[in-house]
C-alpha cells in the first residue's frame, strides 16, 4: 500500500487474453487511483473482448507501452509469473521502479518487490478490495462494478467451491454500494459473441470422453475459418468444466504461431495446477493452464498423459478446497 500511496504514476498490467478479472481489478484500482488524484496508466498488449469492452476506463489500455515511458511503479494484477505481462514488461525496469503484485494465484512465486497474494482468495477482486479501501477509496459505484466482474466471472457466476461466505457477503456489500449486478450478469457473463458461440458448436462437435477426462480441440485451420483471432479466449476451459462423466477436461487451441494454449479444469478433490505448473504455466487446483509446443496431437497426448495420473491420484477432498 505504501508503495501506492508514494507513486504518482504507477503502471497496471493485466494478463494477455484477458478475462474478467484481470480487468475488472486493473479498472477498479486505476478507478480508485484517480479518485486520489493520481494519473494511473494500464496495459494488456490483448485488446479487450466484447464482454468487457463497456466496463468505465477501458478503452484506456495501452496494448504497448515504451521502454523509456514515464512511470515511477509496475503494478502486476492477476498473474502469477512475469511472464505473463506477455512482454510489456521490461527487464531494464527491475532496478528503476519497484514492482507490486497483487494476485489471487496458489502458483504465484511473489516475484515482486511487494507482494499482496491471497492464494485461496475467488478472484484478485478480493485482495484489490482491500488495497482499494487501504487507499482510502469507498468501493463504491463504477468501482463496485468492476470488482463484481472479477468476482462473478472467476467464480463462473458463484458456483466455483472458491466461492465461500465471505464471497458472497463482499458480493452483497458491492451490490449495496451500487455495483451493477444484474449489469454484469447481462452484459459480461450472458453475452458470447455470435462467433464464439458457433466455434463452441464446432469444438463441442469434437468432444471427447474417455477415463474421466473430456477434451476437444480446436486447430489454426478451423479457426481461421470461424474468424477467430488467437487474442480471443473462448472461454472453452469453463465451458468444458460442465461434463458429467468428467473430472477433468482440457481445451487444447492451437495459435498462430504452432503453440497450444491448454485449458483445464476439474471438479473438487482433483488438482489440475500440478500439470500446468509442470508444462511452465500456473493456475488454481480446479483451473489452470499452460501453452505447450505443438503440434496439436503431440499436445493432448502430452497433456493427457499426466492429467490420467491426476484422476487415478484425488487428492483429500479436505485440503482441495481450494
Ligand atoms: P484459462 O484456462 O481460463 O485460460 O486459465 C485458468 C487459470 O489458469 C487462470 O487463473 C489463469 O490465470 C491461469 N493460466 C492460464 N494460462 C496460464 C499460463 O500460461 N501461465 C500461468 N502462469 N497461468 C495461466
Ligand atoms: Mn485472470
Amino acid at each position: 500500500m505504501t508503495l501506492l500511496r508514494k507513486s504518482d504514476r504507477p503502471l497496471l498490467i493485466a494478463h494477455p487474453r484477458p478475462d474478467g478479472d484481470a480487468i475488472g481489478s486493473t479498472l477498479a484500482l486505476r478507478l480508485a487511483l484517480v479518485a486520489v488524484g493520481k494519473h494511473p496508466l494500464v496495459a494488456c498488449v490483448d485488446p479487450l473482448p466484447a464482454n468487457l469492452a463497456y466496463l468505465p476506463g477501458a478503452d484506456s489500455f495501452l496494448q504497448e507501452v515504451p521502454e523509456d515511458v514515464d512511470i515511477d511503479l509496475v503494478v502486476a494484477i492477476d498473474m502469477s509469473d512475469l511472464k505473463r505481462t506477455g512482454g510489456i514488461y521490461r527487464e531494464s525496469w527491475r532496478e528503476r521502479y519497484p514492482l507490486l503484485v497483487i494476485d489471487h494465484h496458489e502458483t504465484n512465486a511473489a516475484f515482486g518487490d511487494v507482494n499482496l497474494i491471497l492464494p485461496h482468495a475467488a478472484a484478485t477482486a478480493m485482495p484489490m478490495t482491500d488495497v482499494i479501501v487501504g487507499l482510502g477509496v469507498a468501493a463504491q459505484d463504477e468501482i463496485a462494478t468492476c470488482l463484481l466482474v472479477g468476482l462473478l466471472t472467476d467464480t463462473r457466476g458463484l458456483r466455483t467451491e472458491t466461492t465461500t461466505p465471505e464471497v458472497l457477503r463482499a458480493v452483497g456489500e458491492l451490490i449495496e454500494s451500487g455495483g451493477d449486478y444484474h449489469g454484469v450478469m447481462q452484459r459480461t457473463l450472458d453475452f458470447v459473441p455470435y462467433r464464439t458461440m458457433r466455434a463452441w458448436g464446432v469444438a463441442l462437435d469434437r468432444l471427447r470422453l474417455e477415463d474421466s477426462m473430456a477434451w476437444t480441440t480446436l486447430s489454426r485451420s478451423l479457426k481461421e475459418e470461424l474468424q477467430i483471432d488467437d487474442h480471443y479466449d473462448l472461454d472453452l476451459g469453463n465451458l468444458l468444466s460442465r461434463v458429467a462423466e468428467a473430472q477433468v477436461t482440457a481445451a487444447f487451441i492451437e495459435m498462430r504461431d504452432g503453440t497450444i494454449k491448454v485449458s483445464m479444469r476439474s471438479r473438487p478433490g482433483y488438482n489440475v495446477a500440478t500439470v500446468a505448473d509442470a508444462l511452465g504455466g500456473g493456475g488454481h487446483k480446479a483451473a489452470a493452464g499452460c501453452t505447450v509446443d505443438g503440434p496439436l496431437e503431440t499436445a493432448v497426448n502430452r497433456v493427457l498423459n499426466l492429467l490420467r495420473e491426476v484422476v487415478r491420484e484425488p487428492v483429500d477432498p479436505v485440503t482441495s478446497v481450494p
